[in-house]
């Protein structure tokens, strides 16, 4: 007998074991590690991986699996072995390691349904209508619920979950000509003379080249209605199937080819040792430094082609904002329908239909974001991942890895190299090239030979001392004028969208919290509300202060919608476009937006961090930053790294062609070494400076990080889970460790629940991570009882 060991999709059930199945004779060899299949567990049919197969068992009962779901496993041999670990390392469970492994169309969704247990009873036969099953949702709107829970109490009925297939595929009904062309005419002759429309079906047969064609084309071209074709497939003159088709989001979309340009010396000494570790399949990893327009793309390029020659299959990782058509046309322009796209904004239908041409070997290079580093790729050549300094390669929830470990971990794997791109590179990297860790690649001037746009740095402090109160220095309010006479486009950055950040009273300082979380509400002018933009949460905009009643309640701080208001006002000849994450909630409106403003249909884009990446539109001649300070100041020992990446990210939008740009930076703090060395646009010297600040903070790179959460509605209980949790991996790290904690987290309350926290920072602790498991397993069935919920994040991002 053969068993299966099963790896049931319930998360909730916080668990890694695995469970025996028999797998039934009729499935002997078939069923293999890797697959999805249907398994009894307590009174429900629920999803699992089959992870092995083994001889034996020790469970006496056995149950069998109930059926197969997939035809192939859909999660290979290497795939299996890095969900190993992948749940170590991140400490958690292996069943949400798949589900970020997976397309969303294979996670287990459940229909409910009722089946009949009795085969005597005539009520079941009427209400069931002779078959022997119903789903729940349909027994509802028949009302027949009332009857059938009366059934189910005499057990002559029963509910069973049955797991529902969300990977389906799109099928196209067509059409092929059954019967020869002498046959057609003598079905022609013996047509009734009322069929009008099937004899003209068939002189439109008799004229056409025989082939197979989508039914409705047919229809069209012949100038019939769908029952004339329904008619001739009935008399078997045409055979009709069911044609499998791809859901392909750039199905209308023309890219024009592109040929590998002629390397640059530089390019050619950082495509070297690439193409090196390529030829002598040696794992390697390499960062590729160089400022944006420096030709790292081009090099991708032609790595890629290098590996395709060789039979092998590419990854490429871009940051999700930065996946525009833009993007994709530069691969899918030099690769064609080689070439796979993999991100979040295409619905779970073309999400699923990208990947199984990955699985079916029918492309060999995936573009894609955080996601696309699982693309079942069985022979991979080489693994790039461009602006690895994004902070969207890791992932904010359960299983919270970071894509480049795994990008890392894949090349030891396939031996391959693996690329990390970035103009500003963490800190993380740039610390391991210097140690020779990775190899460091240089790019150090820009194609055009322009150099980097000049940087203004503007002082509000000055501006305000001098009189001016608006958003605007007058400096960057000339230059945007100036601009829009010339007819050139603008660009303008502010990293917070909605209206006003807060609103305050000027007699008592009262300044609106959201009542679920320790945050200021931000005012949104479109709706006219106040947003939480933590929990979600909305409500009216006072009149009068709810503190002191007075009516002096002003809105302070600014947002993308505020700066929109302003420039209308202020420019009301300009075309403005606005970006950010209200006005792109819609499927296709970030790309319309692009489109839009590329096509000079607006003077000015302003928007949040969405548009610091992949905007590479000739026009562009000014960048203006409202306010290089938003992120200087979270209590977040990235922020410096972030706010100088950012602003170099921003200011490398102008000026890319044969228009020179420039770039304006306002700030109330220009003496911050980031937003100094980042007009500089010098990174050298920004990573020296930075390092000292991480060596003394004991940060990364020096000491890596864990971080656990512990939320709960009752403050008490929090606190003192989290000193629970604290006293035990205090007794589990050596000395060298720091344990820091329990403290309130950055924002002490989100959603009715208070978060406290405790952070290690760490050399070497071998027992670390067991004891860290020990606190999962413990505390998370345990703790989802008490109310409590417990995160663990391993290297965390964003804190
Ligand atoms: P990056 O990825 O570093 O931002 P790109 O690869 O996009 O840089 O290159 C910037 C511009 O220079 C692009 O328009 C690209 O087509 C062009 N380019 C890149 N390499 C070459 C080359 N070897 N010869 C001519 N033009 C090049
Ligand atoms: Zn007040
Ligand atoms: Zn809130």
């Amino acid at each position: 007998m053969t068993i299966a060991q099963v790896i049931v999709d319930v998360p909730s059930l916080g668990t890694d074991k695995v469970f025996d199945y028999a797998v039934p004779k009729k499935w002997e060899g078939m069923i293999r590690p890797g697959m999805r299949v249907a398994v009894p567990f307590g009174p429900r049919s629920i999803q699992g991986f089959v992870v092995k197969l083994n001889e034996h068992t020790d469970i006496e009962k056995i149950k069998n699996i109930i059926q197969p779901l997939d035809l192939a496993p859909v999660l290979n041999e290497e795939l299996l072995q890095l969900g190993d670990w992948m749940a170590k390392e991140t400490i958690s469970y292996k069943v949400s390691v798949f589900h970020a492994m997976l397309p969303v169309a294979m996670k287990a969704k459940y229909e409910k349904i009722i089946r009949r247990t009795d085969n005597a009873s005539l009520l079941l036969d009427k209400l069931f209508e002779g078959k022997q099953e119903v789903s729940w949702k349909e027994a509802e709107k028949r009302s027949l619920l009332p009857a059938l829970h009366k059934e189910i109490e005499k057990g002559n009925a029963e509910v069973i979950y049955f797991v529902k297939d969300r990977a389906r595929k799109k099928l196209k009904r067509t059409v092929e000509l059954a019967a020869g062309k002498d046959e057609l005419e003598d079905i022609l002759f013996s047509l009734p003379s009322n069929a009008v429309n099937q004899a003209k079906l068939i002189r439109h047969l008799l004229d056409s080249e025989p082939g197979m064609i989508e039914a409705a084309v047919l229809a069209k071209e012949a100038g019939v209605p769908a029952a004339a074709i329904k008619a001739l497939i009935k008399k078997g003159v045409l055979s009709e199937h069911m044609v499998e088709e791809y859901r392909d989001p750039y199905e209308h979309k023309d890219f024009e080819r592109t040929s590998p340009l002629p390397l640059t010396k530089d390019q050619q000494a950082a495509m070297d040792p690439v193409l090196r570790s390529i030829e002598e399949r040696s794992h390697e990893t390499f960062l590729l430094y160089g400022v944006t327009g420096s030709g790292k793309t081009e090099v991708y390029l032609q790595a890629i082609q290098e590996v395709i020659k060789q039979g092998k299959e590419a990854i490429v990782l871009v940051p999700e904002i930065a996946l525009t058509p833009q993007m994709v046309e530069r691969f899918k322009g030099r690769f064609g329908s080689d070439v796979a796209v993999l991100h979040s904004r295409l619905s779970i239908g073309e999400q699923y239909d990208e990947w199984r041409k990955i699985q079916r070997k029918e492309v060999k290079v995936v573009v894609g974001a955080r996601s696309a580093i699982f693309a079942p790729f069985e022979n991979l050549g080489i693994i790039i991942i461009d602006e690895e300094h994004e902070s969207s390669y890791k992932q904010e929830e359960i299983p919270r890895y970071h894509a480049r470990d795994v990008a890392i971990k894949r090349g030891e794997y396939h031996r391959c190299p693996v690329i990390l791109g970035s103009a500003t590179p963490s800190l993380e990297s740039f610390a391991r090239a210097q140690k020779g860790v990775y190899h460091l690649l240089t790019l150090s001037k820009r194609m055009n030979d322009r150099g980097l746009p000049p940087v203004t740095v503007v002082d509000m402090r000055e501006e305000m001392r001098s009189g001016n109160r608006s958003m605007f220095s007058s400096d960057l309010f000339e230059k945007i004028k100036d601009r829009l006479h010339k007819g050139e486009q603008t660009v303008l950055f502010l990293n917070r969208r909605g209206h006003s950040t807060f609103i305050m009273c000027r007699d008592c300082g009262y300044v609106m919290q959201c009542p679920h979380c320790d945050i200021s509400m931000t005012y949104h002018r479109s709706s006219n509300e106040m947003k939480c933009h933590y929990c979600g949460f909305q409500t009216g905009v006072p009149a009068e202060c709810p503190e002191c009643g007075s009516s002096h309640i002003r809105y302070f701080g600014m947002g993308t919608q505020k700066v929109e208001e302003e420039l209308v006002k202020l420019l009301p000849e300009a075309r403005i476009i606005r970006m950010d994450v209200d006005t792109t909630t819609r499927k296709g409106a970030h790309e319309r937006i692009l489109e839009h403003f590329q096509a000079g249909k607006a003077d000015i884009l302003l928007g949040t961090q969405m548009i610091a990446k992949g905007l590479d539109f000739p026009n562009i001649t000014l960048v203006g930053v409202l306010s290089a300070d938003t992120m200087l100041h979270l209590p977040d020992f990235r922020a410096a790294e972030k706010t100088f990446q950012l602003l170099t990210q921003v200011s490398g939008r102008a000026g890319r062609h044969e228009l020179s740009g420039e770039v304006v930076v306002q700030t109330y703090t220009p003496e911050h070494y980031s937003i100094q060395l980042a007009a500089l646009q010098d990174y050298q010297r920004f990573y020296n400076q930075e390092m000292a600040m991480r060596k003394i903070g004991l940060y990364p790179p020096f000491y890596y990080l864990a971080l656990v959460t512990v939320t709960h509605e009752d403050l008490m209980q929090a606190v003192a889970a989290t000193e629970k949790i604290s006293n035990f991996l205090k007794s589990n790290i050596s000395e060298e460790a720091i344990l820091l904690g329990p403290v309130a987290s950055p924002i002490p309350k989100i959603n009715d629940r208070y978060r406290y926290q405790c952070l290690i920072k760490y050399k070497r602790e071998p027992n670390l991570f067991s004891a860290m498991r020990k606190v999962l397993e413990h505390y998370n069935p345990q703790a989802s009882r008490d109310g409590l919920s417990i995160t663990i994040d391993i290297n965390p991002y964003n804190m």
